[in-house]
């Protein structure tokens, strides 16, 4: 799992490096506004525990400009409604920790959490005394919720779905030679509006296909999803996810997904034993 490390503490400071980073997908970063950015939490208090960070390594409220301020505010909206779509949460937590006495984890860069909150669930969430580990879902409420973010902030309705049959080498099912393209509906979050349309039995978001980048408005957002199932309709055929594709297809679009893919997961699908910490 390349997702989350125990090590050592790293130098410097974990927003700024992340923000400073190309790939928000390894980085964890679902969006980039234009004073802050929202961020998965690496040691999460429950699942889809995100923060909103300003871009600024300020400390204190007080120090950060009113418009950075009224930015941090007006994300919180779109990322409460697409918390509560992905995950169905009930409830959340929202605040900053100003100072370390007060809790807070990374004290010189301020940020806001936000801890999606379902019934029960303090019951097994040591909030105060330390973090979840929940390593397997990382990749998936990640590309869950960016999708999501993409619909709600940006307003994205059409996603591709990479869907991945469950081979230890694992085939890509391509329909009419290429990636199908989903277009969501509002009612149901992205991911299960991709599982529905396809009609899936079973289904396992493994990550995101879309840009590295959260600020590339150009490639097609979308989900990869694991299944057993075969999906609904005709026109599909499957291929090895990892065959030259590339290199033998005239199908630009598909092409460069599937390579996107191949990079961003390929360590993790292809060792997913050797790469479980
Ligand atoms: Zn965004
Ligand atoms: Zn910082």
């Amino acid at each position: 799992m390349r997702y989350i490390t125990g090590g050592p503490q790293e130098d410097g400071c974990i927003f700024c490096n992340r923000l400073a980073r190309p790939n928000d997908i390894e980085s964890l970063i679902l969006h980039r506004a234009e004073h802050c950015f929202v961020i998965m939490n690496l040691y999460p208090y429950n699942t889809g525990h995100l923060m909103i960070v300003p871009n600024a390594h300020v400390a204190e409220i007080e120090n950060l400009d009113p418009h950075v301020i009224a930015e941090l505010a007006h994300l919180l909206p779109p990322v409460v409604r697409a918390l509560r779509r992905v995950l169905g949460c009930e409830g959340f937590n929202i605040g900053l920790n100003q100072g370390a006495i007060a809790g807070a984890g990374v004290a010189e860069h301020l940020h806001q959490h936000v801890v999606p909150r379902w019934q029960g669930d303090a019951n097994f969430m040591p909030i105060i005394a330390g973090t979840m580990i929940i390593p397997e879902l990382i990749p998936s409420t990640y590309a869950k919720v960016r999708a999501e973010l993409d619909a709600e902030i940006h307003g994205i309705a059409r996603f591709e779905v990479v869907l991945l049959d469950d081979a230890d080498e694992p085939n890509v099912w391509l329909c009419d030679d290429e990636v199908p393209i989903l277009d969501s509906t509002p009612e149901s979050p992205v991911w299960r509006s991709a599982v529905s349309s396809l009609g899936l039995q079973d289904a396992e978001v493994v990550g995101y296909s879309g840009a590295p980048g959260t600020m590339d408005r150009v490639t097609t957002p979308g989900l990869v999803i694991r299944t057993t199932s075969v999906p609904d309709g005709s026109g599909w055929r499957r291929l090895p996810l990892f065959s030259q594709y590339q290199q033998s297809n005239n199908r630009a679009k598909t092409s460069d997904t599937l390579l996107r893919v191949q990079n961003n997961l390929a360590p993790w699908i292809r060792n997913d034993s050797d790469n479980r910490a």
